[in-house]
C-alpha cells in the first residue's frame, strides 16, 4: 500500500519557503558556471547559501549518506555525481545540478542542465528537449488526473525528439521527506497510476539521453551514467497540484519558467 499525504495550505506554505531557497541557489549556481571552475566550489558556495537562511539546511547532505549538499552531474553523468575538487568544468562541457532544501522540516528539490560556454547544437537540443518535457509534465499535472499523464506526457517530448528517457530513475512525492511516494515515471500512460489530488506535491524530473537509454552504475556507488557515455540531460521542478491546476514552486521569480 502506497503512502501518499496531501498537504495542507500551512504545510504547503513551508514547502514553498524551501523551494524559494532552492531557486535562488539555482539561479545563483548559474552564475558561477564557467570553464575553470571545479564542482567542489559550486558546492561549498551552494551550501554557504543555504546555511545563510536561518532554519534552512541541504537536504541531500547525509541522505543515504551522500557526502554533498550539491549533485553535479558532468555530460555523460545522468545524475548523483559528487561535487570535486579534481573536477573542473571545461568549454563545451554540459552539467546538471540539483539541490535539495530542507526548511523548518520541509523540502524543496530542484535540478536544471546548463552548457559551459558553446555546446554541441545536438547537445544544445537534448536540453531545450528535456527543459520542455519538464514543463509538459507539469502542465499534465492537473487535479482529477494521474501520475501516467505527466509521464506519458514526457516520454512523448523526449521520444519525439528523437532522444531516449532514462527509465530505472523517477520522480517522486516529496513534503516532510525530501523523497516520499508516490514515484513519478518518465514513461507511462494517460489516465493510469496514482490520483493526482489538490495538495499532492510532487518532484518531476525527466532525465533524457542523446543516445541509448541505459545506464550504469560508477565504482563511487553514487554517479549513474550512460551506458554508452553519451551526453544526458535533466530538469526538475517541485510542483503542487491545485484546484485550479499546477502551481510550481521551484520557478526562479526572474526568468520565464
Ligand atoms: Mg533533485
Ligand atoms: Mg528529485
Amino acid at each position: 500500500m502506497l503512502l501518499i499525504t496531501l498537504k495542507t495550505d500551512n504545510e504547503i506554505e513551508l514547502i514553498v519557503r524551501a523551494c524559494e531557497i532552492v531557486a535562488e541557489v539555482l539561479d545563483q549556481v548559474e552564475g558561477q558556471i564557467r570553464p575553470g571552475v571545479t564542482t567542489a566550489e559550486l558546492d561549498e558556495w551552494a551550501e554557504e547559501l543555504i546555511r545563510g537562511h536561518v532554519g534552512a539546511r541541504p537536504a541531500f547532505k547525509g541522505l543515504y549518506g551522500f557526502p554533498a549538499t550539491l549533485c553535479t552531474s558532468i555530460n555523460e553523468e545522468v545524475v548523483h555525481g559528487i561535487p570535486s575538487r579534481k573536477r573542473m568544468l571545461q568549454e563545451g562541457d554540459v552539467i546538471s545540478i540539483d539541490v535539495g532544501v530542507g526548511y523548518e522540516g520541509y523540502y524543496g528539490d530542484s535540478a536544471v542542465t546548463l552548457g559551459v560556454g558553446e555546446v554541441d547544437p545536438e547537445v544544445a537540443r537534448l536540453l531545450e528537449a528535456t527543459r520542455e518535457a519538464l514543463m509538459r509534465g507539469v502542465e499534465a499535472a492537473q487535479p482529477g488526473g494521474h501520475v501516467g499523464d505527466i509521464s506519458a506526457a514526457i516520454q512523448a517530448v523526449g521520444e519525439g525528439a528523437g532522444f531516449s528517457v532514462v527509465r530505472e530513475l523517477v520522480g517522486h512525492g516529496i513534503g516532510t521527506q525530501p523523497h516520499e511516494e508516490p514515484q513519478v515515471p518518465n514513461i507511462g500512460h494517460a489516465g493510469q497510476g496514482v490520483r493526482l489530488r489538490p495538495g499532492l506535491v510532487l518532484a518531476i524530473e525527466p532525465m533524457f539521453n542523446l543516445d541509448g537509454p541505459e545506464i550504469r552504475m560508477l565504482e563511487d556507488d553514487w554517479t549513474v551514467v550512460t551506458a554508452d557515455r553519451k551526453t544526458s540531460a535533466h530538469f526538475e521542478h517541485t510542483v503542487v497540484v491545485t484546484e485550479k491546476g499546477p502551481r510550481v514552486l521551484t520557478a526562479v521569480p526572474s526568468k520565464a519558467s
